[in-house]
């Protein structure tokens, strides 16, 4: 039986430098605090909880003081900034620098565009679209597709950006219906701030899922990049299966099997995808 990991699947950079900010603070100190967890990966935050990293809840933050924190790829607000400074915590910053580019253009666009609507393409509650809607004081407006066009003030000029990890083809669907129904003395104007680390796992998903009969697609739960690859590999391939961790994997698929392929989110770690392929590799040995 073929076994092969998608060479292209894994942490993207962002993640990977929030990581090696975590590992090199925990490397002297016995512990780090973590805002959120720092990848939407249980068993990498599993991992890291084991050298001393705890992560901790908004909510929390105001309860730590004369502590570090790390804020992670993600990025926040300028109102956690804030709580950090007053409750005297030394900030690990490991705000991707695609995200905080992304911060900085809607800061700039929602000053110097008084009267317009700053919208903002994403999964509402998502700890990156509150870092960018906290850029506007809070004032932008998220939509997750058409049905929240309701939000929206047509007679307003409007000025779209996207959440980092949201797919093209959907951000350019959107933004083809908005064209469709402003009416036409509404400005609008839209920005395609998707990170290509993101956009590039998709032809390259493609392309390996579509090799194999079986596929096992590897990522935490809450992670949306997750779900926007597994839903791209089902494309190519319906025998693609979604699992988070080594017990999820359904053996009974493997009936009649010759080719597999693991692949994963830019949240997965390689050394989880690595696990998956060694315990097939040990069933199928049985
Ligand atoms: S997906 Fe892109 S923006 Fe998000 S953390 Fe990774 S590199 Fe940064």
């Amino acid at each position: 039986m073929k076994i092969e990991i998608d060479k292209g699947s894994g942490f993207c950079f962002g993640v990977v430098n929030a990581i090696k900010k975590a590992e090199q603070e925990l490397a002297t100190s016995p512990q780090l605090f973590c805002l959120g967890d720092i990848v939407h990966n249980g068993q990498e935050v599993h991992r890291l909880a084991a050298r001393g990293l705890k992560t901790i809840d908004h909510e929390r933050l105001n309860t730590i003081a004369n502590e570090k924190i790390l804020f992670r790829a993600h990025g926040e607000p300028p109102s956690t900034y804030e709580i950090a400074k007053q409750q005297n915590l030394t900030v690990i910053d490991a705000t991707c620098p695609v995200v905080l580019m992304l911060q900085k253009k809607i800061k700039k666009a929602y000053q110097e565009n008084a009267g317009a609507q700053i919208v903002i393409y994403g999964t509402i509650g998502h700890a990156e679209v509150n870092g960018l809607v906290g850029q506007t004081n809070g004032h932008a407006i998220v939509i997750e597709g058409e049905h929240n066009f309701d939000k929206i003030d047509f007679s307003k000029d409007i000025l779209l950006f996207s959440q980092t990890t949201k797919s093209v083809k959907e951000f350019n669907r959107l933004v083809a219906r908005l064209k469709e129904v402003k009416p036409p003395q509404t400005n609008f104007y839209y920005f395609d701030t998707i990170c290509r680390q993101v956009a590039s796992r998709i032809p390259n998903i493609l392309n390996f899922a579509v090799k194999f009969e079986l596929i096992f697609f590897v990522s935490g739960k809450k992670s949306s990049n997750g779900k926007v690859l597994f839903e791209e590999c089902k494309k190519v391939n319906p025998n693609s299966h979604f699992i988070s961790d080594l017990d999820e994997i359904d053996f009974s698929l493997l009936k009649n099997i010759e080719t597999i392929g693991i692949c994963g989110a830019t949240s997965t770690p390689k050394w989880l995808m690595e696990q998956v392929a060694e315990t097939l590799k040990s069933y199928v040995q049985q």
